[in-house]
């Protein structure tokens, strides 16, 4: 295992070395072996006792310095100019397989000088609960960080109650942010934050070091590399829940899966976090957010765009304006695949097909993952599935009509279209039992959330929303 500490090199201001706490009775929950041999580690000596430990970073490998990162970012649009990992660390870079340098980053490793009032730790659930869902994500195509293991601690974290803790293992194309850029631009010094974009041209956006305006470019690839992700999360129903801008990735992976949750009933003003009062990262409004998110990357940025101010202003607005078509241009595209519709069909038959379709889910709030999962049935032949959870169906037999005749690919739809996602209350009940000692029910989950798009005998439990009367569900911070 050898690990770089690149990051830490270039950018001596922005990590602090730092060393995990020490972890009682690490006991390995969960490892991902096929991303450990994506890795060049070996699963069996992950498994042994010294594997365990690097896992919680309390025996740290020849050649790591572990760090915690600083970063600053807009927390529900309040700036706070020093956030950093206040819980975390991040070990170092290790070169995949495929020869791309990837972070392995310990989350829940201890108290840092990031930590504030935090106590630094993090409980099993949560933990679980992100590594289930980022791997759901990753099976559904979705760029983001990936779990390589969580390790009960053995000791007790306080929250409302006292919890099992954990160290979840964490791989990311890197960690940087907005909230990086942000904090390196804060502090004044524009030789740092032109280190930290040089920084993040190399490790993630090469093409833009030949533009004649690489920060220029860099910006651009960020606003492309976002558009695409969150038109992805809408796609497959995903409520992000904590859009903050250190929460926005330069590499544009999905990154920390706190209050997010899948959206069941169809609805855009869907919220599922209990801190998110104001709907402000509520289910449609995130490419909103994410424009919003790029806009004070972009501010970040100004000083490397240009000499004069105004003018670098003008080139951020001009770049950051192509955020609307680009997201509408991936949000349309997979729109068509969802509905199998043929190559070259007209835009505006597309756009009302689209827009009539949303209309009739949202007000029969049908279960967005398996009501599209149906419309494959239908282009089959048997609209019946589909027809038995739309109130209107004078409506939707008309929609039907205007849909089949284009003669819709029910093959592309199963591609698209997920018959497993994470379902918000398979997740708890996996996270309780886990808690609870029981590892199998999440065993079972991450198995099933793997494959999402191969439907298989047995599992109809887990393509079913909660039942009627389980209440609106709600999802917690308190990680
Ligand atoms: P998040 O919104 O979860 O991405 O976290 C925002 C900030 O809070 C980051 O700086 C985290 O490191 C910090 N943080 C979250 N939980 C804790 C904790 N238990 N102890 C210390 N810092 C924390
Ligand atoms: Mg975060």
């Amino acid at each position: 295992m050898s690990f770089d500490d690149r990051f830490a090199r270039e950018l001596p201001e922005m990590a602090v070395s730092w060393q995990a706490d020490e972890a009682p009775d690490p006991r390995l929950l969960v490892l991902n072996d096929g991303l450990a041999t994506e890795l060049g580690l070996d699963p069996a000596s992950l498994r042994s006792p010294e594997g365990v430990r690097m896992l919680v970073g309390t025996a740290v490998p020849g050649g790591a310095k572990p760090v915690a990162q600083a970063y600053a970012g807009h927390q529900f649009g309040g700036f706070v100019p020093r956030l950093g990992d206040g819980r975390a660390l991040l070990l170092g870079e290790l070169v995949d397989a495929e020869g791309r340098p990837r972070d392995l980053h310990l989350k829940g490793s201890g108290r840092t000088p990031f930590s504030r009032g935090g106590d630094g730790l993090a409980a099993v659930g949560p933990m679980l609960r992100e590594y289930v869902i980022s791997e759901a994500m990753h099976a559904l195509g979705i760029p983001t960080t990936r779990s390589l293991a969580v390790v009960a601690t053995g000791r007790a974290v306080r929250r409302e109650t006292l919890l099992p803790g954990a160290v979840l293992a964490r791989v990311a194309s890197s960690h940087l942010r907005v909230g990086s850029f942000q904090y390196a631009a804060a502090t004044g010094d524009v030789d740092l934050l032109r280190r930290l974009a040089d920084h993040a041209i190399a490790r993630h956006h090469s093409q833009a070091a030949d533009a004649d305006n690489r920060y220029l470019a860099l910006f651009e690839a960020v606003v492309a590399a976002q558009a695409s992700l969150v038109a992805r999360w809408v796609l497959v129903g995903f409520v992000h829940g904590v859009m903050n801008t250190d929460n926005t990735t330069i590499s544009g992976e999905t990154i920390d899966y706190g209050p997010c949750a899948f959206m069941e009933g169809y609805d855009p003003a869907t919220v599922y976090s209990s801190i998110d009062h104001g709907g402000r990262y509520a289910y449609g409004n995130q490419p909103i957010v994410m424009e919003w998110n790029l806009a004070r990357f972009a501010e970040a940025l100004l000083p490397l765009l240009a000499e004069d101010q105004e003018q670098a202003v003008a080139l951020a607005v001009e770049a950051l304006g192509r955020f609307r078509p680009e997201y509408n241009a991936a949000w349309t595209a997979g729109m068509r695949a969802k509905l199998g519709l043929p190559e070259g069909l007209d835009d505006e038959v597309a756009a009302s097909l689209v827009d009539d379709l949303l209309t009739l889910m949202a007000q029969s709030r049908v279960d967005l993952t398996s009501f599209f999962r149906s419309l494959g049935t239908a282009a089959r032949g048997d609209a019946e599935p589909a027809r038995l959870v739309v109130l209107d169906l004078a409506a939707f037999d008309g929609w039907l009509e205007r849909w089949r005749a284009l003669a819709p690919d029910a093959e592309v739809m199963d591609r698209t279209n997920p018959v497993y996602v994470p379902r918000n209350q398979l997740v708890e009940e996996a996270l309780d039992a886990a808690t609870a000692g029981d590892l199998a029910p999440f065993e079972r989950l991450l198995e099933v959330v793997a494959r999402p798009f191969d439907e298989r005998p047995g599992l109809e439990r887990y393509t079913t929303p909660a039942p009627e009367g389980a209440g609106p569900y709600r999802t917690f911070c308190g990680t």
